[in-house]
């Protein structure tokens, strides 16, 4: 096989697909994936899906990002089953790594106790370095700057039906931000003291807060308390500027500075949809229905008029998760 340098590698000898992205039909937009090189078969998986559900029409890049150095295997056996371009990232130490001044020994206490209680992932630091650096981080890497939109894929997933439109154009075209295909509730025992923290910075920068937002999807009583609503953030397709907004940065600061992401286990996907819920307005958050979409144990099948027909779809409309008594999708519509 040819030398893969670190970074970069360009799978495709058509030079109409490297790397000018921004061809006049096109957004500019990457599909995202954080992985281990240990996830190297689910990742090929998914990515085959993907590419041929989708991507194989639009050749759209891809961004692999990793903590180690992706071995040759990995991007090899990736690259191989891509059109387009293909990048692949090493993440700065800093942006994944627990800090220096959080206080290991209550960290530290605090994960024995999420242990004790059975909480998943509750002992796992690497678990909170990837959270902590899908909430604030990857947006941030060097091969992301040149993208706006982002579509995060993780290892495993399942695309259940043919996407049959360029999901980042209609993002573009009908100004939106932020897009999710299941919500459902959080587990309360992660984020004891988010919501608190959360009204602590609204309450000093209530000039970010957005007209017309989404605050009646994530709280019954507005806004005194969360109700746990989210969006399931294994998929996104979303706009890193709105992660690199000044709202969101300053919002992101004040939560990393609280130090939730290590003496609790706060997720990156409340931290991302309270966000969305507040810096954005409703309208400007969008549900895919047409994307079939599975992540175990869950899986979205279109359930709206044709949808399963013209995706040719291989899911159970019947028993999506939308309307499961642990979906958030009553929230959802009751704001609509
Ligand atoms: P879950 O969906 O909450 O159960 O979490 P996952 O195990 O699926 O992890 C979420 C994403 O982060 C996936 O894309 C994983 O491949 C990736 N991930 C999780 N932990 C690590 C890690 O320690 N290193 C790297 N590079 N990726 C990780
Ligand atoms: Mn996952």
């Amino acid at each position: 096989p040819p030398a893969v340098p670190d970074t970069y590698y360009d799978s495709d000898a058509d030079v109409s697909l490297t790397p000018a992205h921004n061809t006049s039909a096109r957004a500019n937009a990457t599909i995202l994936m954080l992985a281990r090189n240990s996830d190297v078969e689910s990742a090929v998986r998914s990515v085959r899906e993907l590419e041929d559900r989708f991507n194989r029409k639009y050749h759209y890049p891809w961004v692999f990002l990793n903590e180690e150095d992706f071995t040759s295997d990995f991007k090899r056996r990736v690259s191989n089953v891509i059109a387009g371009p293909v990048y692949f990232g090493k993440i700065p130490h800093d942006h994944w790594f627990q800090p220096a001044w959080i206080d290991e020994n209550r960290a530290s206490a605090a994960r024995q106790q999420m242990v004790d209680d059975n909480i998943i992932y509750g002992g796992s630091v690497s678990y909170r370095n990837m959270c902590r650096f899908n909430s604030g981080f990857f947006y941030r890497h060097p091969l992301l700057q040149q993208f706006k939109w982002y579509w995060r894929v993780e290892p495993d997933v399942h695309f259940r039906c043919d996407v049959n439109f360029d999901p980042f154009r209609y993002m573009e075209d009908h100004n939106k931000l932020y897009a999710f295909t299941i919500t459902m509730y959080e587990f309360a025992a992660t984020i004891p003291t988010l919501w608190e923290t959360v009204k602590e910075f609204v309450s000093l920068h209530p000039q970010y807060v957005k007209a017309n937002n989404a605050m009646n999807y994530m709280s019954d009583n507005g806004g005194e308390s969360y109700n746990l609503c989210h969006f399931w953030s294994n998929f996104e397709i979303a706009s890193m500027d709105f992660w690199r907004s000044e709202a969101y940065s300053q919002y992101f600061e004040y939560l990393d500075s609280k130090g939730g992401f290590y003496y609790e286990r706060w997720g990156d996907a409340p931290v991302h949809s309270i966000a969305a819920g507040l810096f954005a307005s409703k309208e400007q958050i969008q549900f895919f229905d047409e994307i079939g979409y599975e992540h175990n144990p869950y899986t979205h099948c279109p359930r709206g008029p044709g949808a399963w027909e013209r995706g040719r779809c291989d899911c159970d409309a019947g028993r999506s998760f939308d309307y499961d008594g642990y979906s958030c999708m009553r929230q959802w519509d009751r704001i609509q």
